[in-house]
């Protein structure tokens, strides 16, 4: 087993990390850049290197500042966590031709599942089904041939892409060459590679991905679906487990595509592979694979019972992963809600500040996963999630209501959170009846921030209040002459 693990990233997945790592006697190096000197994951690791400045090129993306750090603290393996580099082939090939560990598959099947346009390729060669689309269009005709073929509406993909950047949707022919004009720009811009994909654009849409899990000795299993399709431009806000949606039958049809997939490309350590699912047509297509640890771990973790963080050090030390697929089932239903630093009445624009008060739920089932702390900061350097909200319950209607009551307990305050935004999402009547499909925020949801201040802040201020006028009470007068009495105040608090 390692003896010491570089965790190179940050925030709540480096923390989420440094904890397996603890629990298993390993000890860990963080790495953190300027913005970051007083971040809980840089203190709360063995050991800190300082890696340079607060932007991220400046910093988490360096792959040579990053395994020099490796090198020099000692470090046996690298966890490249996820964002950042953790898809990046080239990186995973740097550390292991340093002789250390990259904790993740191999860089031959991260660059075979890079490239959108190429990993569908593979995907068909394997049987696993895809959506009817085309790739390595050149010319405006091409695409516009391609697109007639398929049938309007489609959608045009960055090839290189990841995020939901460079993604548009093309209802009419006639906007198809701007739309893909305009694409290929922002795919240039964003990933400095301009080919582009279309597919057919599949409107009520779910989201349902299957985690797979396999070790270097020729294992691999599912580990299950989750069901992602809370959405706002194209990023994933709720998960949970398993999808409402499933029968047995798909989820074994499913299951067995995801492991057919994955083994096309000789994976091993956590992978996920993506399904965009037609609910009617029962119909499910592969999109992509996620070759590292996904932000939604947590509700597999809960129903499965097994630590994935744990099982990638595992594995990528080599040991076996021991359970076959008939020994694994789920138990119960757990669900995940992305906090955010951002204000859903301010379309959803990320907020900034310190977070003066920040108080986790508690409770039987909820789990927080989350690299913040009451006094730390949120900078605009890096993604604003604060925390990951997990709860797991007997069943999914339990699990709603628990999930309500958990976000009612969420204190934030400092930063504008997306808290009351996820509240409202908990309690609408199409998510307790499993309708909700990739587009439907965007089109159903139109979420007008109440105009009144909230309830929260008006205890505040009245206690503040009530507060102010005790300290001024003598002791001993309670009664209805009392000249302290809040109800006697003359001042604007009375009212
Ligand atoms: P990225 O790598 O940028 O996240 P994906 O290919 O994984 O892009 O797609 C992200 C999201 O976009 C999906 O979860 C889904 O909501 C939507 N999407 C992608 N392809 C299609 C499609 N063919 N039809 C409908 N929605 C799609």
């Amino acid at each position: 087993m390692f003896k010491k693990i570089l965790i190179a990233n940050r925030g709540e997945i480096a923390v989420r990390i440094l904890r397996a790592c603890r629990e298993m006697g390993i000890r860990t190096v963080a790495v953190y850049s300027d913005a970051d000197k007083e971040a809980a994951h840089a203190q709360l690791a063995d050991e800190a290197v300082y890696i340079g400045a607060a932007s991220p090129k400046e910093s988490y993306l360096k792959a040579d500042a990053l395994l020099q750090a490796a090198l020099s603290s000692g470090a046996d393996a690298v966890h490249p966590g996820y964002g950042f580099l953790s898809e990046n082939a080239s990186f995973a090939g740097m550390v292991e031709s340093a002789q250390l560990t990259f904790i993740g598959p191999s860089a031959a099947s991260i660059r075979a599942m890079g490239d959108k346009a190429e990993s569908k390729i593979r995907m068909k060669e394997a049987g696993v089904p895809t959506v009817p689309g085309a790739e390595g269009l050149e010319s405006i005709y091409a695409f516009e041939k391609a697109a007639d073929e398929i049938g309007y509406p489609i959608l045009v993909k960055a090839s290189a892409g990841g995020g939901g950047k460079g993604m548009r949707i093309v209802w009419d022919a006639n906007d198809l060459p701007e739309e893909v004009d305009a694409a290929r720009r922002e795919a240039l811009h964003a990933f400095g590679d301009e080919r582009l994909l279309i597919e057919k654009y599949i409107p009520d849409a779910h989201h349902i991905e299957f985690q797979v899990f396999g070790d270097k000795h020729g294992h691999l299993v599912h580990l299950f679906e989750r069901e992602c399709s809370v959405q706002r431009r194209h990023q994933k806000i709720i998960e949970e487990t398993p999808s409402p949606l499933l029968t047995p039958e798909l989820r074994k049809q499913m299951g067995d595509a995801a492991v057919r997939a994955a083994k096309a490309v000789g994976y091993y350590n956590a992978g996920t592979i993506e399904f965009i699912f037609d609910p009617s047509s029962s119909m499910f297509y592969f999109l992509e694979m996620n070759t590292r640890l996904q932000v939604e771990h947590p509700v597999t973790e809960l129903t499965t019972g097994l630590d994935l963080v744990q099982w990638q050090i595992r594995v990528a030390a080599g040991e076996p992963f021991p359970y076959a697929q008939e020994q694994l089932s789920p138990r119960g239903h757990a669900i995940e809600c992305r906090v955010y630093a951002e204000d859903p009445a301010n379309g959803f624009l990320p907020s900034t500040g310190k977070l003066l008060q920040f108080v986790e739920p508690r409770g039987p089932g909820i789990r927080v996963d989350s690299g913040f702390r009451a006094g730390d900061t949120v900078t605009h350097f890096y993604d604003p999630m604060l925390a990951k909200l997990i709860v797991h319950a007997e069943n999914r209607e339990t699990a709603i209501k628990k999930m309500g009551a958990a976000l009612r307990e969420f204190v934030v305050h400092g930063v504008v959170t997306n808290i009351d935004f996820l509240q409202d999402v908990m309690s609408h009547p199409d998510f307790s009846n499993g309708k909700v499909s990739t587009r439907w925020v965007e089109t159903h949801f139109n979420w007008l921030p109440t105009s009144e201040p909230s309830f929260d802040a008006l205890v505040a201020v009245s206690l503040a209040s009530l507060s102010m006028n005790a300290v001024n009470r003598k002791p001993g007068i309670v009664h209805e002459h009392d000249p302290y009495s809040p109800w006697k105040t003359v001042n604007g608090f009375r009212i």
